[in-house]
């Protein structure tokens, strides 16, 4: 199966200009959420978690995110510990779920593709870009937090610009640039097999 993957910074558009491609009827992965459900569901992701974060991972048997969150997000050491033990699983549920669909092409959505070594394999890369005061302005709206909690998420990831070089297709979610007919053409183009 034909996977292109479809990625961006915090707050980019990842998920609106995917829901848009499922709109055209493409099968949709989300890499973020597979992770989360791996790491509440998974006996073998639960029990690296807990012998790597202690037991406190998890809360009356639910993921402890935010107990998590504070360990990761201020050391990227252990951050990088955390995405080892869930990026292989997070990769191999994507191309499970990918071996089952039935359409041209599948979308991987994924926040982290470069810096997880998850490009490997996939097709094509997408980007979706914004400026990032309007990325800060639209995380802080989404999820009510603080600047400075949409900061913190942001110093963990490669910057755009870098980020942008690598992928095959940029898709500009500006607020100027039309979101529809970005994707129309890229999805015209990896239909004729481009
Ligand atoms: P994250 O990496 O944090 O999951 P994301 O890249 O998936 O973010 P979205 O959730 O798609 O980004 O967008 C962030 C917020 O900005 C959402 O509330 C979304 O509705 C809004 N948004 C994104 N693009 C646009 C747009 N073109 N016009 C208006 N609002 C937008």
């Amino acid at each position: 199966m034909r996977m292109i993957g479809l990625t961006g910074g915090i707050g980019s558009g990842k998920t609106t200009v995917a829901k848009i491609f499922a709109t055209l009827g493409i099968p949709v992965f989300n890499a973020d959420d597979t992770a989360k459900e791996l790491m509440q569901n998974s006996p073998l992701l639960k029990e690296q978690l807990i012998q790597q974060f202690g037991a406190e991972v998890y809360q009356d048997g639910q993921l402890n995110k935010a107990y998590l969150s504070n360990i990761v997000f201020k050391d990227p050491y252990q951050l990088n510990l955390l995405n080892a033990i869930v990026h292989p699983a997070s990769i191999q549920a994507a191309w499970d779920w990918a071996a089952q669909q039935n359409a041209p092409y599948v979308i991987k959505e994924a926040a982290l593709i470069f810096e997880s070594n998850a490009a490997e394999g996939l097709d094509q890369v997408i980007g979706v870009t914004a400026p990032l005061s309007l990325r800060i302005h639209r995380v802080m709206q989404r999820d009510q937090c603080t600047k400075a909690d949409v900061e913190m998420r942001m110093r963990n990831q490669v910057s755009d610009s870098i980020k942008m070089k690598l992928c095959d297709w940029v898709i500009i979610n500006n607020d100027q640039e039309l979101l529809i007919p970005q994707v129309l053409k890229i999805h015209e183009a990896l239909i004729k097999g481009l």
